[in-house]
């Protein structure tokens, strides 16, 4: 990047945090923005951070970027100017090295998310160089994700750095053996994460609502669970994929049953071959729960997406408390490489008190599931050249 002194650098942040009465509830984007931010700060360029915020409809005030400057001022320790995108020349040539400031929310602009290039050249305008630093938003080809790109000089931040080298330590380039914890609601929100991973990785856990679609597939009567009975031919597909590229596929054989979907219900514990008609699979029983950790111990990688029972609902979070804390455990020991990711995912491994003791936990989301899906980034690619 060389010498920014009294360079304009247009980063890409992802700022759009969760607000409640006009407050930021949760600060994570933010801090995860303060390393490029002062960085380039401190190298005394005029630090310009772009980024959307909510999906607005029209540039109203519900949606403007001003209410943020403060916030981030506060977790930056560094005072940051507001910037409209009207008079934006004018105030950002009033900036001195070393300033910072936030403009205005990008999707303001129609064509942000139709990667408009006389948008992209808006953008471009205010700035000497580009950065992009919010990971998270580098699964859309956007005028400030993807567009300006190729029209600046661009690099990576060091949170897009550090999540990048995180994923290429999981799948990339990963030791063996690799285990993936894949789970959640539904098969069908991911089928593509299944049908890459098993060419990838040495072990295929599945577990939560979609491994009754499995068990289905297999001839198990899952009861009343949540189950995708048209997908089981996919999931038959999916384990013969497995099968053929030699990754063992792990099906809980033991699972946590109750008649209704509520707070300490009634529950048994059974063999999947047990489950009645009027019972539900909400999580994965303790001996199919013990074999998994000992999956664990034998790996050096793992990635996790998915919790592995309705862990919302106590007592359905015991497997996924359970198998984080092996994780975790292990991670600790230096014996595995632990990447997360995933909105529920994230919720759960914070649930398990363990989130801080995953190698890495990703809280990308969409960005996450597209990587895992074996997709190329359109916002990472666009970095490389
Ligand atoms: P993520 O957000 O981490 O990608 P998902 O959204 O795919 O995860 O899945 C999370 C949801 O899956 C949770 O709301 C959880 O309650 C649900 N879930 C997990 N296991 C079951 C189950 N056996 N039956 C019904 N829902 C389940
Ligand atoms: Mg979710």
């Amino acid at each position: 990047m060389g010498d920014i002194v009294g360079k304009a650098v247009l980063v890409r942040e992802d700022l759009n945090v969760p607000m409640k009465d006009g407050v930021v509830s949760d600060d994570t984007r933010l801090r995860a923005a303060v390393p490029t931010i002062n960085e380039l700060s401190d190298r005394g360029a005029k630090v310009l951070v772009l980024s959307h915020f909510g999906r607005p409809k029209a540039p109203t005030p519900e949606f403007s970027l001003a209410q943020i400057a403060e916030p981030l001022s506060q977790v930056l320790g560094r005072p940051v100017r507001y910037i409209d995108w009207e008079g934006d020349k004018e105030a950002v040539a009033t900036l001195r090295p070393g300033d910072i400031a936030v403009l205005e929310n990008t999707r303001f602009f129609g064509g942000e998310e139709k990667n408009d290039p006389a948008v992209v050249k808006r953008f471009a305008a205010v700035g000497d160089l580009y950065v992009n630093d919010a990971f998270s938003a580098a699964h859309r080809a956007h005028a400030s994700t993807e567009g300006i790109a190729h029209v600046l000089p661009a690099f990576a931040g060091r949170a897009m750095e550090a999540e990048l080298d995180a994923l290429q330590k999981a799948l990339g380039a990963p030791e063996h053996p690799v285990a993936a914890v894949v789970g959640g609601a539904k098969v069908s929100s991911k089928l593509d994460v299944l049908t890459h991973l098993v060419t990838k990785v040495d072990h295929l856990i599945i577990g939560g609502g979609m491994a009754n679609t499995f068990l289905a597939a297999r001839g198990v009567d899952v009861g009343k669970s949540l189950c995708e009975h048209d997908l089981t031919d996919t999931a038959e597909a999916i384990l013969e994929a497995a099968a053929a590229a030699n990754c063992t596929v792990h099906l809980p054989y033991d699972v946590v049953v109750a008649k209704e979907f509520a707070a300490n219900p009634p529950t048994r514990t059974v063999n999947v071959h047990e489950v009645a008609a009027d019972e539900m699979i909400l999580d994965v029983g303790p001996a199919a729960v013990e074999a998994l950790a000992d999956v664990l111990k034998i790996c050096r990688t793992l990635v996790w997406n998915g919790p592995m029972g309705a862990f919302e609902i106590p007592p359905f979070d015991a497997a996924t408390v359970a198998l984080a804390k092996t994780a975790a455990a292990l991670t600790r020991e230096g014996s595995l490489v632990s990447v997360a990711g995933g909105g529920d995912t994230v919720a759960a491994l914070n649930h398990a008190g363990v989130a801080g003791d995953f190698s890495f936990v990703s809280t990308a989301g969409g960005a996450f599931l597209e990587w895992m899906e074996g997709k190329e980034l359109p916002g990472v690619k666009a970095l490389m050249g």
